[in-house]
């Protein structure tokens, strides 16, 4: 098989944040495969063949990329952020695994991206410099009865979590839900972050107390990062606080 298929993670979304890496397979590609909205930051190219579709067939979109390759075609499959992440290449391999025998011959290569979690990390100090988590909190793929032991465990643990997926029109009740348990094992003035949109034209950061934290502030376009009992805020004369998670504790979250 001569295909190639290179999955490839765009970054949170300022071109300037996607790897040189990135841009290169994305240039070699003869076919670009992808949700519509992450296809739409890739410059178009002469005789490149775009291939958008649907947020949410993301095995079929794999599967049509492995065909594509399968044929002979360069193709590169986009993601946000990073590609691993509660992104495009699991849904490659899943479909790998349960998909044509011959697909394990193909020349698959995952391309790193900057994931939305230490975009934001970066935009506010450093909060994830201690021991930390990601939690989508998408239902679409497991119980919510996971997400919720998850939540716990990672709370009483005194993990900093990402949450991932915190809010779509189809589901808008369980940022609400998950703030509320999180609010039983962590006290009030734990930091929050909410932040859209990172390194777009849009982009908005809000930082706030779990006691005070409003669900309803997040979108599709947002990462909530929750601190854990050691995580800090410096306060700064007009300006934000910088939010950062000392490298070492004496002290166990309960
Ligand atoms: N693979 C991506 C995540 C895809 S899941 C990554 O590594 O970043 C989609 C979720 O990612 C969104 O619901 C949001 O929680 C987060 N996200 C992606 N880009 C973002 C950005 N620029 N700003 C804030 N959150 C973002």
């Amino acid at each position: 098989m001569t295909g190639r298929l290179a999955i490839v993670g765009l970054g949170p979304g300022a071109p300037a944040l996607q790897t040189p890496d990135a841009a290169e397979a994305l240039a070699a590609a003869t076919d670009l495969v992808g949700y519509g909205p992450y296809l739409d930051r890739v410059p178009a190219r002469q005789g490149q063949r775009r291939h958008p579709s649907d947020n949410r067939e993301e095995l079929e979109r794999a599967r049509h990329a492995l065909s594509l390759a399968a044929a002979g075609r360069d193709v590169a499959l986009v993601s946000s952020g990073d590609a691993g992440v509660f992104a495009m290449a699991s849904a490659v391999f899943e479909a790998i695994d349960e998909g044509d025998p011959t697909w394990r011959r193909l020349d698959v290569e995952v391309i790193p991206g900057i994931s939305a979690m230490f975009a934001v990390a970066a935009r506010i100090g450093a909060p994830l410099g201690h021991d930390f988590c990601a939690i989508s909190l998408s239902d679409n793929l497991k119980p919510w009865d996971t997400v919720v032991r998850r939540l716990t465990a990672a709370a009483q643990a005194g993990f900093v979590i990402a949450l991932y997926n915190p809010a779509s029109k189809a589901r808008p009740r369980q940022l609400g839900d998950a703030l509320a348990i999180l609010r039983r094992f962590l006290p009030a003035d734990t930091p929050v972050v909410f932040a859209t949109a990172v390194t777009q034209p849009d982009e908005r950061i809000d930082i706030v107390a779990l006691g005070a934290a409003d669900p309803n502030r997040a979108d599709m376009r947002t990462l909530v990062m929750v601190g854990s009992a050691a995580t800090r805020r410096i306060e700064r004369p007009g300006a934000a606080p910088w939010i950062y998670t000392p490298r070492s504790e004496r002290t166990v979250a309960r």
